[in-house]
């Protein structure tokens, strides 16, 4: 399928049935018993033919346009566009970026539904930390971050509104996404031991010239035998090692690596595990007297915000619907072969440097003659799929007791991973129609069932996830429009950071340069962001 067409399907009362959830919730609720006879569900977003196009063999057909660029960037997703902006601030004007999609910004792109933006993946930045140099002087640019009085100041109509976070736990939402736990009790005991673990990885872990045991992005870390211990088990092996069993404290760690990593603890490693809280703000037991809520920019477009200004002074230098099939180094050139989409025909274009922002498996199937660490490295990351959907809400949900409604809403216990409101920065008085995104890290062996052509199975169990919280919800959602991230995110699996493969591809140095989240092993914005920064500048 392209992207914006779209697969239908309807949920009738029956899916819901059929899933032993509907029907019961929603009446036992005490609420109106009316369900929607139907609602409409639809894929939409990524063109799965246009990737399983690189899975073809057979000849090409003939080149049927010539193309010339001073430099090229394949993949327009935050990598690509960081790369294509730092070629042009040094001074190269003719730079090109071909991407597969119609739409750039990759991962972090964005949606609509009955005119209200919403993301369909990535959706929000945390501000960045001292050693995210490129990212604080992209958002310098853009005005999101300020000088004023020698201090930085972010721009707080793009910072997350309060209220930022919840989590319905045991019948009714608590402020934050702890699960409360009983003062004194062994679960607030466990998270102080948490805390106080974290806090002695960053003491113990920092470099000798200074740098932080845990940095953002994490190739700016400092590295030790402290570290390569941490990166060689499982986080869940090191919380067992640490006596860290409570159930609530190992609920809400579990759903943090599903959020950043899209895995488990079981499968990320402990470094990775740590990193998530010991490179931003630590991680605070409630009640602690530095308990803080870490500042973060969204918008309802999600980063599509940040990925649309990269993009825009591209202009006609951006060429969507390009899936780019071949690229091959040469002594004097790159040749890169890319179908237009749209005309249905093979080009061309050769260039004196070409930046590969593309997921590194991709990378390893579009390179010939590859270097040996692309597929060594190619090979080691296991990536995870995530399903995004969008529901288009006509008034507010019924509101179970506790914390009232904020842009993260997180159910205690559910496979999901809660929603977000789009309308959440919206200034206006009275709450009312909107749109909602519910998130869904899925486990690795469930991405071929993604490709199913019915959407509708994966509409229920969105739906029944925020049954609970919420059970008029199927009297008040109209549409949902899913994505399906098949590869959505590298996994950082023990073994993955400073392995020599990603090192080796990070310091290349040739006519064809690397640019991904994936050289970082995990997939955050800063990670993309600085990859592309630094192959410009290399
Ligand atoms: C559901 C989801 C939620 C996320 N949430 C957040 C979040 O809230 N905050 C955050 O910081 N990060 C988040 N992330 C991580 C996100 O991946 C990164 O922030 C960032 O967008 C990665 O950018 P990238 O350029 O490295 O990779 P990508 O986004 O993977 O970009 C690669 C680009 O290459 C293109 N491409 C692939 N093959 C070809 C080809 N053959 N020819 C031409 N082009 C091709 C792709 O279409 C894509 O545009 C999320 C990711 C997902 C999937």
């Amino acid at each position: 399928m392209g992207p914006g067409e779209v697969k239908p399907g309807s949920l009738r009362r029956r899916d819901v049935l059929g899933l032993g959830l509907g029907a019961a919730t929603v009446l036992g609720a005490g609420c109106s018993p009316a369900a929607p006879a139907a609602v409409p569900v639809q894929w939409v977003g990524a063109s799965h033919t246009r990737g399983h196009r690189l899975r073809r063999s057979g000849a090409l057909p003939p080149v049927a346009v010539q193309r010339q660029a001073g430099a090229l960037v394949i993949g327009a997703g935050v990598a690509g566009l960081a790369a294509a902006r730092g070629l042009r601030q040094r001074g190269i004007d003719d730079v090109h970026v071909l991407e597969l999609e119609d739409q750039p910004g990759g991962n972090s792109r964005g949606h609509q539904m009955a005119g209200m933006a919403c993301p369909l993946g990535a959706h929000y930045l945390p501000l960045p930390g001292p050693q995210a140099r490129e990212v604080s002087e992209l958002l310098h640019e853009l005005g999101l971050l300020k000088h004023e009085l020698g201090r930085t100041v972010a721009d707080e109509r793009h910072l997350c509104h309060s209220p930022q976070e919840r989590v319905f736990f045991e019948g009714a939402w608590a402020e934050g996404l702890l699960p409360p736990v009983e003062p004194g009790s062994r679960s607030a005991q466990q998270l102080q031991a948490f805390a106080a673990a974290v806090a002695a990885v960053q003491r113990a872990g920092a470099g000798r010239r200074g740098e932080p045991a845990f940095a953002q992005p994490a190739h700016r870390s400092a590295w030790g035998p402290l570290q390569a211990q941490l990166d060689a088990q499982t986080f869940a092996q090191w919380l067992d090692a640490h006596g860290l069993d409570d159930a609530h404290l190992r609920w809400y760690l579990g759903y943090c690596c599903r959020d950043d990593y899209g895995a488990t603890p079981e499968e990320v490693s402990a470094w990775a595990g740590l990193h998530y809280f010991a490179s931003r703000h630590g991680f605070h037991a409630p009640g602690s007297e530095t308990e803080e809520r870490e500042a973060v920019f969204t918008w309802p477009e999600g980063n599509a915000w940040l990925t649309q200004r990269l993009a825009a002074p591209l202009g006609e230098r951006l060429h969507g619907g390009r899936t780019v099939l071949q690229v091959s180094e040469g002594r004097h050139a790159v040749e890169v072969l890319a179908w237009d989409e749209a005309q249905q025909r093979l080009e061309r274009w050769t260039s004196p440097q070409v930046v590969l922002a593309l997921p590194l498996f991709i990378a390893a199937r579009v390179v010939q003659n590859p270097p040996p660490a692309l597929a060594q490295a190619a090979a080691l990351l296991p990536y995870a799929p995530w399903l995004v959907a969008n529901l288009q809400i006509d008034a507010p949900l019924f509101d179970r007791p506790g914390a009232p409604p904020s842009w993260d809403n997180v159910v205690y216990g559910g496979r999901g991973l809660g929603y977000v409101d789009a309308m959440h920065q919206s200034l206006r008085p009275v709450p009312g129609a909107t749109v909602l995104t519910a998130y869904h890290a899925l486990a690795r062996s469930e991405r071929a069932a993604l490709l199913a052509d019915d959407p509708t199975p994966w509409a229920a169990r969105v739906l029944a996830e925020l049954r609970g919280a919420h059970p008029d919800i199927d009297e008040h959602v109209q549409r949902i429009h899913l994505m399906r991230w098949g590869h959505a995110m590298a996994i950082p699996v023990p073994g993955l950071q400073r392995h020599p493969a990603l090192q080796a591809l990070r310091g290349l140095r040739g006519r064809l340069r690397f640019a991904h989240a994936d050289l970082a092993g995990c997939s955050v914005f800063e990670e993309a962001c600085t990859a592309g920064a630094e192959a410009a500048l290399a």
